[in-house]
This record gives structure tokens, C-alpha cells and sequence, in this order.
């Protein structure tokens, strides 16, 4: 099974990727903890995220891009993943289509859920407040402030992935506001009904018959190209040995006239010409 949970921070992505992974014997890629363990272990990699993370933007596309690939190459993967936080943006969500359709992949689903994101800032604060008063250590981007950076982010780059994976009629939606476990229920009603698993299909995995009346289209138009542009070629020249033959017929003439001399040549100019006999 291979998944995208799709929704703002703080949404519960990671809680229900976690129950997702002990059902279905699945491996849970969070582009989030790689890049966090990225910055803990000092990589380079790390070195170039760390501030970004902590004012709550975006990495680089192509940076987190090269990791999930990197990532869903391992033999754990092989049985299917859950992609949480990844993609947030349009351009992740293309290269993963084509990385999937490189390897002869496809997507299970994508389930958003949808929160009320006043109510998410109220609930890490309220977290944030519970942790300081317990003394435990908090994330640098795990506050009120860096959130409202993160949802604008979300709002701004991942939000219209919605759209994108709507259009290709995969995208199921699941209320993140209700208790956990009814989240989870939904979510496994969802990846269980055979109907809708099969409308999960990309549009390029599908169906192989669009696909091959398209190429087939594609084929015919390429073939019929030559036939068409010879002819018009040969129509083309026809049509300009006609025009060629008339104004020298027409020249010929003029040239007679001209030769005669007297108001009946100027008269038989041609039009437009009547600019050289006045200079
Ligand atoms: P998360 O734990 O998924 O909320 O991610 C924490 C932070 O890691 C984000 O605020 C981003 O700075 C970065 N990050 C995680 N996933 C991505 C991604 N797919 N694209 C860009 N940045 C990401």
C-alpha cells in the first residue's frame, strides 16, 4: 500500500501514519523526522535545513525530493509506505509521479484531513504550555509563532495539492478534528472499499486503453503529416507557377505598351507602380 496523508501541521498525519504502519506492515516516510535527524546528526544536509525548519518554511524541492527517492529505494519501502509530509508542493507532487511511474508504481490514495486551524494553534499552545510546566524539551519550530509560519506555508504550497490530487480523482478527505480513533476508522474505510481504491488510480495508471488510442491518435496525425505537407507543397507551387506565368504575361505586356510610348503605356501601368513614374 502505498499512501500520502495529506494535511497542516498538527493535523495528526504522524499519529495516524503510526497506527497505519503496525496494520498494514508498512514503513512510515516523515520527510519532517529525516530532515530533523539530518539536522541532528550535523550532515550537510542538515547544515543547510536547520534555520529554514526552525522559522517553520519550506526546504528546497529538490532537496527533499532526492531524499524520499533515496528513501523509497530501501527493501523496507518495498511492501508499500505512507508519505507523511511529503509532497507539500506541486513540484514534489509531479516528481513523485514520475519517480512512482519510473518504477512501475502507484498510489493507493491520498487522504487529506481537514482541520480547523484556529483550533489547531489553540492546541499547541496548550501543548507548548504543558511541556514547559513539565519541563521537557520543546521542538524549535513546535510554537505558536513558528506554527502560524507553517500553516501560512501550508496554506500558500501544500494546500493546492488538494486540487492536483482531486483533478486525478484520488483525494478522499477525513475529518482530522474527530477523536483519533475515528480518524482511523475513516481512513481504513476509505483504503478498504474496492470501488474507491480503483478511482485512486493516477489518471496515467488507470487505464492502459486512453493511453494507447492517445498514442495511437499521436501515430496517425505523424503519419498523415508527410502526405499532407507534400501536398500542400505541390499545390503551393502550382498555385505560384500560375501567379509567375500571369505577371510576366502582364510584364510583357506593359513592356510592349511601354516601348509604343504615349499616354496609352503610362495608362496600362500597373498599380503601385505609379510612385517610379512620378520620381
Ligand atoms: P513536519 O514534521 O512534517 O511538520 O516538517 C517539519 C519541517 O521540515 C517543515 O516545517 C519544513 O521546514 C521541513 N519539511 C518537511 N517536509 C518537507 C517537505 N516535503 N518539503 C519541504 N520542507 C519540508
Amino acid at each position: 500500500m502505498r499512501l500520502i496523508l495529506l494535511g497542516p501541521p498538527g493535523a495528526g498525519k504522524g499519529t495516524q501514519a503510526q497506527r497505519l504502519v503496525s496494520k498494514h506492515h508498512i514503513v512510515q516516510l516523515s520527510t519532517g523526522d529525516m530532515l530533523r535527524a539530518a539536522v541532528k546528526a550535523g550532515t550537510p544536509v542538515g547544515t543547510k535545513v536547520k534555520d529554514i525548519m526552525d522559522r517553520g518554511d519550506l526546504c528546497p524541492d529538490a532537496l527533499v525530493v532526492a531524499i524520499v527517492a533515496d528513501r523509497i529505494e530501501e527493501p523496507d519501502a518495498k511492501n508499500g509506505f505512507i508519505l507523511d509530509g511529503f509532497p507539500r508542493t506541486e513540484a514534489q507532487a509531479a516528481a513523485l509521479d514520475r519517480m512512482l511511474a519510473e518504477k512501475g508504481l502507484a498510489l493507493d490514495g491520498v487522504v487529506e484531513l481537514k482541520v480547523d486551524e484556529d483550533i489547531l494553534i489553540r492546541r499547541i499552545e496548550n501543548r507548548v504550555a504543558e511541556m514547559t510546566a513539565r519541563g521537557e524539551p520543546l521542538r524549535k519550530d513546535d510554537n505558536p509563532e513558528v506554527l502560524k509560519t507553517r500553516l501560512h506555508a501550508y496554506r500558500g504550497q501544500t494546500a493546492p495539492l488538494i486540487h492536483y490530487y482531486r483533478d486525478k480523482g484520488m483525494l478522499r478527505t477525513v475529518d482530522g478534528m474527530a477523536p483519533v480513533e475515528e480518524v482511523a476508522r475513516a481512513i481504513e474505510a476509505i483504503l478498504t472499499k474496492p470501488k474507491q481504491r480503483a478511482a485512486m488510480q493516477p489518471t496515467s495508471t488507470k487505464s492502459s486503453k486512453p493511453q494507447k488510442t492517445r498514442q495511437k491518435s499521436v501515430k496517425s496525425v505523424r503519419k498523415a503529416a508527410p502526405k499532407t505537407t507534400a501536398k500542400v507543397k505541390k499545390s503551393a507551387a502550382k498555385a505560384a507557377k500560375k501567379v509567375a506565368k500571369k505577371v510576366a504575361k502582364k510584364a510583357v505586356k506593359t513592356a510592349k505598351a511601354a516601348t509604343k510610348g504615349g499616354k496609352k503605356g503610362q495608362k496600362r501601368r500597373p498599380a503601385g507602380t505609379g510612385r517610379r513614374a512620378r520620381g
